[in-house]
């Protein structure tokens, strides 16, 4: 197809005229009927405006190509860029879903070796490849768990537990499918298993949890969790948003989770946010690997198929076969990584995060234990003191050229802020970060309260800027 399409827009170069011949390709292959009467009105300005107009434009945004991105529960990790030289091949571009299977046994053979090394770092049975993100992973995985109560009869359970230091995607799925929320406090930032053990009983369908949980402590009661999930006929379901934490470390499957979900743009590398493509892969435990979405490829006798007979499938959840580009990138990253390269990721994520935890102690307060794992949540309450507040100093950060830290969030810390630096960011960068938030804290409150100053636009209107963003200069116009 992007041949034709090529071949359509610019004359063929002299060089190319025999290839397009080979190929039988016309110079103009659309019908003369649906051909364009008028040139489209398109800005007449020659390259370099273009030029400068695009990256002038790339400057107002910040990515991680910029700087650091300590965003916590996110996961910005620098994506190398090999995995988008690979995705932008010829080989992977020329095909198409449409295409039979036999014209595509390379793609196959990639995306069961995916689902193979997913099951083996989630300690799972088998995998799906088909959601497009983590919350997607959420609604298929809590599909399959409803499916699994009604298949054994027990469609009355209604009720789905969760802690409520859970990420906002979590109730939002409970909800989604009609279940009840029942969500229960945290005891010193863990779940507290009293509280799980009276809230469960014969009408839980499940537990949602991630280990490390959203403070970045890990929850050294989850064989106990899962004993009691699975004591009152329930599932456990491992949100796999903090795998960069315990990846080659341990696995969901070892820790009882019947069900998880792997965020390929958190842990696996892939690029993330804005809208783009994600993928959020759905393990289960062999019992529940009959539910599964369809297709999911299997290899049967040295030859990679798509399979499409599970008995107790949920169905599709996503056309084809889910975001192949970004299943490949994700590919590419563990096979170069290995088992070694992961362990060490997670290490080096687990180190990073508690060596800035240690240079932030004493700016910020650090609310519940000290140890963390990839991510540890901190407290802007000492901003108090200076009519400041975690708003302004995360404003404040970006005139610096960091990106700041996810705000309000968990919950149940007062003004928090929840930093997680990633493996990639070396010491240098973990000290600058640091030593501007000390900076910020000696600044004068007015000018901070005012923040930002250096960058496209000025301070905000939370609420609006999501619900009525302003995204092109001819609505800015408009206004
Ligand atoms: C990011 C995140 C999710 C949702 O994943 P998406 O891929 O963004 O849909 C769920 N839970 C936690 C803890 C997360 O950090």
């Amino acid at each position: 197809m992007s041949h034709i399409y090529r071949q359509a827009k610019y004359p063929n170069h002299p060089l190319m005229e025999k290839h397009a011949e080979e190929r039988k390709i016309e110079n103009n292959p659309f019908p003369e009927s649906i051909a364009r009467k008028e040139a489209p009105k398109i800005p007449d300005i020659p390259e370099h405006e273009v030029v400068r107009h695009f990256n002038r434009l790339s400057q107002m945004n910040f990515g991680i190509d910029n700087g650091l991105y300590p965003l916590g529960s996110c996961t910005m990790k620098y994506n190398p860029k090999y995995t988008e030289d690979l995705a932008a091949s010829e080989e992977v571009n020329d095909i198409h879903p449409y295409m039979h299977e036999d014209f595509i046994k390379g793609t196959l053979q990639i995306m069961y070796e995916l689902q193979e090394m997913l099951a083996e770092i989630g300690g799972m049975h088998s995998v799906t490849l088909q959601p497009a993100a983590g919350a997607q992973g959420e609604l298929t995985g809590l599909m399959i768990i409803d499916e699994y109560h009604k298949k054994n009869g027990e469609s009355h359970r209604n009720e789905v537990i969760l802690p409520d230091t859970a990420h906002g995607t979590n109730p939002a799925t409970v909800s989604m499918l009609g279940y009840k929320l029942v969500e229960i406090p945290s005891k010193d930032g863990c779940v507290d298993l009293e509280a799980l053990e009276e809230a469960a009983n014969e009408n839980t369908a499940g537990f949602m949890l991630t280990n490390p949980n959203t403070l970045g402590l890990f929850e050294e009661g989850v064989i106990e969790i899962a004993e009691i999930i699975h004591d009152v006929g329930g599932l456990l379901y491992y949100d796999g948003a903090n795998l960069n934490a315990i990846m080659g470390k341990t696995k969901p499957g070892k820790m009882n989770f019947d069900i998880m979900h792997f965020n390929l743009h958190k842990t696996f590398s892939t690029p993330h946010g804005g809208g783009g493509p994600g993928a959020g892969p759905v393990g289960v435990t062999e019992e529940l690997s009959s539910y599964l979405p369809v297709p999911i490829v299997k290899k049967e006798e040295e030859k990679y198929c798509l399979d499409y007979d599970l008995e107790n499938t949920i169905g599709r959840v996503k056309g084809f076969y889910g975001n192949w580009s970004v299943l490949l990138k994700a590919y590419s990253y563990i096979i170069r990584e290995g088992c070694d390269g992961l362990t060490d990721i997670s290490e080096r994520a687990v180190l990073n995060s508690n060596y800035l935890k240690a240079r932030l102690e004493g700016t910020l307060d650090l609310p519940y234990r000290s140890l963390r794992k990839h991510e540890f949540v901190m407290s802007g309450n000492p901003l108090n003191e200076k009519g400041l507040k975690t708003v302004d100093l995360a404003k404040r950060l970006l005139d610096y050229g960091f990106h700041a830290p996810t705000v309000y969030f968990p919950l149940i810390v007062d003004e928090a802020l929840m930093i997680e630096p990633t493996e990639t960011e070396r010491k240098e960068t973990l000290d600058d970060f640091a030593e501007i938030i000390e900076e910020i804290m000696s600044e004068d409150p007015k000018m901070v309260k005012g923040a930002p100053y250096n960058t496209a636009v000025g301070r905000v209107d939370e609420t609006k800027a999501a619900r009525k963003p302003i995204i092109s200069f001819r609505m800015k116009e408009e206004r």
